[in-house]
């Protein structure tokens, strides 16, 4: 077997399998074997699977892994949380079953910021993540787990959640693909909910082709989930189609942001020149409302999280800090299990939930988010797609960044496209300084295809991504 496996993409592993060229017992051994090497010094899984499970003649017989708010059978299922530390899963999630059914191997279950609250994967209550292309940087969140197993072969590929950019961040971090499909093509039954009229579903992976195949397997209408669409999406059509004649809009007032490293919109602009010599059209447009964004969301994420997060109360789930009577047992209970940023977060949403800010705040909120989504869908009318950086900055140190304002402002460019429901994917376009910098194309709510192909497209004229030396 190729010393050098873990190089090979996840689409790859199941061909060689299914051709007898490979062995997935093998792959299986293989790849635990790297989790044993590298797991310690990463901080990646929080907890390994119980049991393997392997299908014979399975069409995606892949060894991958799942963030630790996505509920999988003989796990436990902890969101990176005091209060959720020893509790197990009590059933698959649909894209645990979607992956299990297709013959995907759980290996286990990786690190996060608290009940995905963050952008850096320092909140998890267990342990830091570390960038695999300089430790001593952070590996974006909150899926920072996922992203770093990926990027380190430890697992071909896995999957995260994203509210506000947390697989897209991270993806980006750490050098690999990360795809956020729209909203309601992949079913959340099973996936702890944080802010649910904005969370999402999908894949981190080394390639856009594996994150699309990945997406095809787990997409798709759900019974379970009263939000996923019937409409039925094919993420590997014309993945490899011609992007000549694709209209391609960027924001221009979000490319002067202040805080935008000069690294990373060098990055930018050479990407969209790429583009434009394969024939893309490349035009600025000004969108003015986007600034918004950050703010809208930090009024609505909180709000609907303050909301999700009362059933943690010391009596059905997960720990119970048992005092005299049941107030000082719910107190008890939440002020041990969760840390700080979830307790900001979960006051925060109740103060602009509360019937005499709601209006001031919350309903606001609401109304900008819809003026903000016809502000994208406007542009999208007219274009096919929106290009933006997906982080304003490359990875910093672990511990740099103190002030939540600080870091919440680092999620511009990836919020917009959770606001309005729309598909993005954040590609890796070159190093600066060792680390690595990502673009993030995004589309019209149900092009995701588009929005891949395109992506795809990126990746074959940047040439191969180096994966870290660890
Ligand atoms: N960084 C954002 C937050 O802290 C997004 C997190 C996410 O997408 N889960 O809320």
């Amino acid at each position: 077997m190729p010393d050098e496996l873990y190089r090979m993409s996840a689409v790859d592993i199941a061909r060689n399998i299914r051709n007898g060229k490979l062995q997935l017992g093998e792959i299986v051994e293989y790849f635990l074997n790297r989790i044993r090497t590298y797991n310690e010094r990463f901080g990646v899984f929080i907890s390994l699977a119980e049991s393997i499970d392997m299908k014979e003649n399975a069409p995606f017989p892949v060894p991958y892994a799942l963030k630790d708010n996505i509920l999988a059978l003989g796990t436990k299922t902890t969101c990176g949380s005091r209060i959720l530390e020893n509790y197990h899963s009590p059933y698959d999630a649909t894209v645990t079953m979607r992956l299990k059914e297709a013959g995907a191997v759980l290996l286990g279950k990786t690190n996060m910021d608290e009940f995905a609250m963050g952008s850096t994967t320092e909140f998890s209550a267990f342990f830091v993540t570390r960038n695999p292309w300089n430790i001593e940087k952070v590996p974006g969140g909150s899926s920072g787990g996922s992203a770093v197993a990926v990027a380190t072969g430890m697992v071909p590929f896995a999957l995260g959640s994203d509210t506000g950019g947390s697989i897209r961040l991270p993806a980006s971090f750490c050098g690999v693909v990360g795809f956020k499909p729209t909203y309601g093509l992949v079913s959340r039954y099973g996936l702890v909910a944080f802010g649910s009229s904005l969370d999402q579903i999908g894949p981190i992976a080394k390639t856009v082709e594996d994150c699309a195949f990945v997406t095809s397997i787990i997409a798709g209408y759900d019974p379970k989930d009263s939000t996923t669409s019937k409409k039925r999406v094919d993420f590997l059509n014309g993945l490899n189609d011609s992007i000549k004649g694709v209209r391609i809009a960027y924001p221009r007032n979000l490319l002067e942001y202040e805080a935008l490293d000069a690294d990373v919109r060098d990055a930018f602009f050479e990407s969209l020149k790429m583009l434009e010599q394969a024939g893309c059209e490349v035009k600025p447009v000004e969108m003015p409302l986007l600034e918004k964004s950050v703010a809208v969301y930090y009024i609505i994420a909180p709000g609907e999280a303050s909301s999700n997060l009362a059933r943690y109360d010391g009596m059905r789930y997960g720990l119970r800090v048992q005092e005299e009577g049941l107030d000082a047992t719910y107190h008890g209970t939440r002020e041990i299990g969760f840390g700080e940023e979830v307790k900001r977060r979960i006051l925060m949403g109740t103060f602009t939930l509360s019937a005499t800010y709601y209006e001031a705040y919350y309903d606001k909120a609401l109304k900008v988010r819809r003026l903000i989504a016809n502000e994208l869908n406007n542009v999208l009318s007219e274009n096919d797609l929106i290009m933006l950086p997906t982080s304003p900055v490359k990875p910093y140190n672990i511990g740099e960044v103190q002030s939540p304002l600080t870091y919440y402002l680092m999620d511009i460019y990836t919020i917009p496209a959770n606001l309005a429901g729309l598909p993005a994917v954040s590609v890796p376009v070159c190093l600066s300084d060792g680390l690595p910098v990502g673009v993030q194309f995004m589309g019209k709510r149900y092009s995701d295809p588009l929005v891949l192909r395109v992506a795809h497209n990126f990746e074959k004229m940047r040439g191969e991504f180096p994966l870290p030396q660890i």
